[in-house]
């Protein structure tokens, strides 16, 4: 399938697995989710255990309407309800004090939840069916490159991995921006930029950027290394040109000035145009990876719009140690 939506059967099938506990892929709009009934610690269990990613890593609750989003907090700030109001369904995460109902692996242990809305239509036809939230990292084995297609979730898990509802390819390709909002305050804080842009955000609500180290533990997709090929990874700028007994990669997110010396050469976008580049970057990623070559060199990404999460994702991947 390619046109971004599934039979009705196969839907009813994934959404039947859900309920029973199993461990389903799924696409969302911005890159494919592993799932699992949010409300069944057991299940979301299974997803640690195939995903290998510590213990420690909170996951998003995938939710298909308001109504069920309440359920999972315990409170909504006006604030919170603004940006619900102005961008679900959509790549946006909010992080909201947890209701009792939210098992605690879901959230690692943390008293708030990351509830999104998402606008896949099979996303959404899915948690709708299943009848509970879905608690889901991306498809891919802990701090490898995001899955934007089934067949990089099937790359990743094999027959490990019975149920991947394959819809086509993520049309945003990058994850969800991530804001905190404070219960008492109501103050938002962006922890992860993604497919919502900062400006878009700022439009509706003040967000503030993080000063404070603290958001780095409470958030571990800011693990400093992470969305990582395992090829070496650098910006442009900050490694050497190609040598003539190397082979090097390039990531450009626009058609670059030149490639001369590079054994492949990936282009986001002709244009330059930064949510087509977002939609394009894992899949690239992975494409480049599949190569053996020595090395990856990405051009840097303005950072304005969805640059803002281009690059994030870049610099995660070029970190070594
Ligand atoms: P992923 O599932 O790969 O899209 O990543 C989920 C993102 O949401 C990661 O950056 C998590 O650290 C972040 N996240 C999830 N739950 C929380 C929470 N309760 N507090 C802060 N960040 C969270
Ligand atoms: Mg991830």
């Amino acid at each position: 399938m390619t046109d971004g939506m599934l039979p009705d059967s196969a839907i009813n099938a994934g959404a039947a697995a859900i309920r029973e506990g199993a461990v389903v892929a799924f696409p969302t709009e911005t890159v494919y989710g592993l799932g699992a009934n949010a409300y069944d610690p057991i299940a979301v269990a299974r997803v640690f255990e195939l995903k290998g990613r510590p213990r420690f890593d909170p996951l998003i609750a995938h939710v298909a309407s308001e109504t069920q989003a309440a359920e999972l907090v315990a409170r909504i700030p006006d604030s919170a309800l603004a940006l619900m109001r102005a961008f679900w369904p959509g790549p946006l995460t909010l992080v909201l004090p947890k209701s009792d109902r939210v098992p605690d692996l879901v959230t690692a242990g943390l008293a708030t939840v990351a509830v999104r809305l998402p606008a896949h239509p099979v996303a959404h036809a899915l948690i709708e069916r299943a009848g509970v939230p879905i608690a889901a990292p991306s498809a891919n084995r802990f701090g490898g490159i995001s899955p934007t297609t089934a067949a990089h979730v099937r790359a990743a898990f094999g027959a490990s991995l019975r149920w991947v509802l394959d819809a086509g390819p993520c049309p945003v390709g990058v994850e969800s921006t991530v804001v905190a909002v404070d219960a008492e305050t109501g103050r938002c804080v962006l922890l992860r930029a993604g497919g919502i842009a900062l400006e878009s955000l700022r439009a509706v609500r003040d967000v503030d950027i993080p000063s404070s180290p603290l958001h780095r533990i409470a958030s571990p997709g800011q693990l400093d290394r992470h969305y990582a090929p395992s090829t070496p990874l650098d910006l442009l700028g900050a490694a050497p040109e190609p040598g003539s007994n190397e082979r090097v990669g390039l990531l450009a997110w626009r058609r670059p000035d030149s490639n001369e010396g590079y054994a492949a050469v990936e282009i986001l976008s002709e244009t330059g145009d930064l949510r087509e580049a977002a939609a394009a970057l894992f899949a690239a990623m992975h494409r480049l990876d599949a190569l053996g070559l020595d090395r990856i060199v990405a051009i840097p990404v303005p950072e304005t719009g969805l640059g803002l999460a281009i690059m994030d994702r870049l610099r995660r991947a070029s970190h070594r140690g």
